[in-house]
């Protein structure tokens, strides 16, 4: 075999091996993903385990319909493979600038194929608003993402579709399968290990949702109302039989005629509840609780850990309402 020979089969060896490291999951030896909020962590790791790296743009305790990523989030997005969305507003707003910066990034859109329902709103005082109707033509995919962030005001409200999907075990499902599949793209010499964990979760997606679906039955009807104010609640409360009332009005406080509707709506409903989110306002729901002599406690729609976050809120459903 001639020197040269000898070389080019060196090199080539060599080759071969630094294309064989420089798979998708290389540099760490993890997928670098990227998703809008703690739940979908939980999701991504529960399908990822050890062999993904997750982080979360939205920060605990923040706001996620007014959230802005750090410069620091911005340069670790920039080195992101996998950009997991789940359809809530920020994204529109910042994945295309996010995708400018990180061609390669690959964005994967978890909410596909879950079935929304419209933003459930308090009755609003039609007189009190003048609105013309032609101005509801808005475009779907402007709704899609749940604008609480512009200054609009609450008409706007009237065609958004929820986007706090991850409440709902059985919508779940469909996200699961989606980040699996996303996984399986970004790194497809692990689809095996993606798909195994993928099936165990939703097998037990499937005990979470009886599990919840039996405590929230022994809840008398009559005592299916409860108020809140963020609705993060509506997927939950329309796949367990419950009735959410909203307190803010299109993200804000509730002007104080607003606040008197509302506590007239509690009474007719008998609600005994009034739920909190540690990223939202309190005020007004303390007005309302002592107006309806009504409880207020706090519920989470954003808890990292997702499973007993959901677990944890039954129980407080289940106790509140009885
Ligand atoms: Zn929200």
């Amino acid at each position: 075999m001639a020197v040269s020979d000898m070389v080019k089969k060196v090199f080539l060896v060599a080759l071969g091996l630094t294309l064989a490291w420089a798979g998708p999951a290389s540099a760490a030896g993890k997928v670098r993903a990227f998703v809008s909020i703690l739940p979908q962590k939980y999701f991504v790791e529960r399908i990822g385990g050890e062999l993904t790296d997750v982080s979360v743009l939205v920060q605990p305790g923040a706001n996620p319909h007014m959230y802005e990523p750090t410069p620091r989030q911005m340069a670790a997005l920039a080195k992101a493979q996998v950009y997991f969305a789940i359809g809530i507003n920020l994204e529109d707003v910042w994945l295309p600038k996010l995708k400018g910066a990180n061609r390669d990034m690959l964005v994967v859109r978890t909410q596909e194929g879950v079935d929304k329902i419209p933003m459930i709103e308090h009755h609003h005082d039609e007189a009190e608003h003048h609105h013309d109707e032609a101005e509801h033509h808005h475009d779907e995919a402007e709704h899609e993402g749940h604008d609480h962030a512009a200054a609009h005001s609450d008409e706007h409200d009237h065609g958004i579709l929820d986007p706090h999907i991850w409440l709902d075990p059985v919508r779940v499902k469909t996200i699961a399968r989606n980040t699996c599949d996303g996984l399986v793209r970004a790194d497809p010499a692990h689809k095996t290990e993606y798909e195994a964990n993928l099936a165990a979760f939703l097998n037990e997606l499937d005990k979470l949702d009886a599990t919840i679906a039996e405590a929230m039955a022994a809840i008398p009807v009559g005592k299916r109302a409860f108020m809140v104010f963020h609705p993060s609640w509506g997927y939950f409360a329309q796949r367990y039989g419950l009735t959410q009332v909203a307190i803010e009005a299109g993200g804000n406080e509730p002007s104080p005629r607003h606040l008197a509707e509302i506590i007239e709506h509690g009474r007719e409903l008998g609600v005994t509840v009034v739920f909190v989110q540690p990223q939202f306002s309190k005020r007004s729901a303390e007005v309302i609780a002592s107006e309806l002599n009504a409880r207020v406690l706090p519920l989470d729609p954003l808890a990292e850990d997702w499973k007993g976050n959901l677990l944890h809120a039954a129980e407080a459903f289940g106790r509140a309402l009885s």
